[in-house]
This record gives structure tokens, C-alpha cells and sequence, in this order.
């Protein structure tokens, strides 16, 4: 069974995702994890200068990028760590760095060639949640269930600045916000598998709603 959830940046999705991984016993896929730890491969060997790919190098340089996942239990989610070529770069992949370089490196068609195989490769031997931007359009347009999550760009931005806060980085609430804008902006006109909502996905606006009440009102929807 797969359930895909898409929707825009910083809308608890990963949240979302990984509560119910939990809950139903699948295994969690963070998509949005490998194109960031590919921008990060992108800024470790100069391949990015701000917003510019060297396209031509980053091609020759897919076949050297290994991205895999260390799952971990605890006991409200399963998460995943994220390991770039053997090395594993989760706290790297989430800062504000890689977030303003990410959605540009998400536009390029190989790369998102090479990460939508290494996804569907999960799904031949898993039951699985998967979240990101084109789960339930491009990757699996026959997952079993498909969710679109949104909210408010002010209640997206003042979650994510909240979570770098707690996290000791330096940031302000207008720089997240502008990056997120952007992101959206970029991730939903960009002519490779754009962010759109599937004619069939089910629509969670999470503005207003508690991490416990979205948990809620997915698991109503799910029949397994
Ligand atoms: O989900 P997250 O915010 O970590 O994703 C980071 C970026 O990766 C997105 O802004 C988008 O540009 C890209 N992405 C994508 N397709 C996915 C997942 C993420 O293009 N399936």
C-alpha cells in the first residue's frame, strides 16, 4: 500500500508523514530529503553559486552521489536519517543554505529521474508513506491514497522559524518567509513535474489544526 502526501513547503507534511509510518507500521520516505542532500552534494564540490547549476558537471556527477536512509524508531514517530555517500547530513540538508538552493536544483530532469527510481525501487518491497511534491501526480499516480497539504504562508513560516530557532540557527521570520514564498513559487511553475494538487487527492488545509487533531482527521480517511 502506498500513501503519498504532497503539498507546499513547510506544511508539516514530513510531520504528518511520519506520524502515521509510525501508526501503521510503513516504512517513511522523505523525498524532498534526497534533493536536498543532491544540493548539498551541489555546494560541497562548487557544482552551485547562488541559484546557478553547472548542469553539464552535476550530470557527470549523478553516477557519484549515493543517497540512502538509516530508518529510526522512537516511540511517537519513524523517522529516517539521511546518508550521503555513506555520510549522514541530516542536520546539513535542513539548514537555510540548502533551503535556498534546493527548489533550483529540483527543476533539473535527471536528477529528478534519478531520485523517482531510487522511490518506486522502495515501494516494489514496502508498504510505505512517501511525502513530496509529486507522489501523487508523477511517482505513484496510483497510490492508494493521496493527500494534499496546505496552510497559510504566515502559520507555515512562523512553524519553520520556530523549529531553526530551537535548533540554535541564526535566521529571521523574513528570510524564512521569503523562502518559502519562493520555494512555492518555483516548485509549482517549474515544467518538470510541477507541485500540483492530483484531481484525486484529498485536500488538508492544517492552518488551524493541532498536530493531534491532523492526525485524526488523516486516519478517518484511511481504510486498511
Ligand atoms: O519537502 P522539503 O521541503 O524538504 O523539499 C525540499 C525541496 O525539494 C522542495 O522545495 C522541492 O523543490 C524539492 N522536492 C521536489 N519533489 C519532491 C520533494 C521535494 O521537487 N518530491
Amino acid at each position: 500500500m502506498i500513501i503519498a502526501i504532497d503539498g507546499h513547503s513547510s506544511c508539516g507534511k514530513s510531520t504528518i508523514a511520519k506520524t502515521l509510518a509510525k501508526e501503521l507500521d510503513f516504512l517513511y520516505v522523505d523525498t524532498g530529503a534526497m534533493y536536498r542532500a543532491v544540493t548539498l552534494y551541489c555546494i560541497q564540490h562548487n557544482l552551485i553559486d547562488t541559484n546557478q547549476v553547472q548542469e553539464e558537471d552535476l550530470r557527470h556527477h549523478m553516477s557519484q552521489i549515493s543517497i540512502s536512509f538509516q530508518q529510526v524508531e522512537n516511540s511517537e514517530f519513524s523517522e529516517q536519517k539521511t546518508y550521503l555517500n555513506g555520510v549522514c547530513v541530516e542536520k546539513e540538508i535542513r539548514g537555510i543554505e540548502v533551503s535556498n538552493q534546493v527548489s533550483v536544483v529540483s527543476t533539473l530532469d535527471f536528477v529528478r529521474q534519478k531520485l523517482v527510481e531510487m522511490q518506486r525501487e522502495y515501494a516494489a518491497k514496502n508498504n510505505m508513506v512517501m511525502d513530496g511534491r509529486d507522489i501523487g501526480t508523477v511517482v505513484f499516480p496510483h497510490a492508494d491514497y493521496k493527500f494534499f497539504v496546505t496552510a497559510s504562508v504566515e502559520v507555515r513560516a512562523q512553524r519553520r522559524y520556530n523549529e531553526l530557532i530551537a535548533k540554535g540557527e541564526q535566521v529571521s521570520f523574513e528570510e524564512i518567509s521569503a523562502n518559502i514564498e519562493k520555494r512555492d513559487f518555483i516548485d509549482s511553475t517549474r515544467k518538470e513535474s510541477p507541485l500540483r494538487q492530483a484531481d484525486d487527492a484529498i485536500v488538508l488545509d492544517n492552518s488551524a489544526m493541532t498536530r493531534k487533531e491532523q492526525m485524526e482527521w488523516i486516519l478517518q480517511r484511511i481504510k486498511i
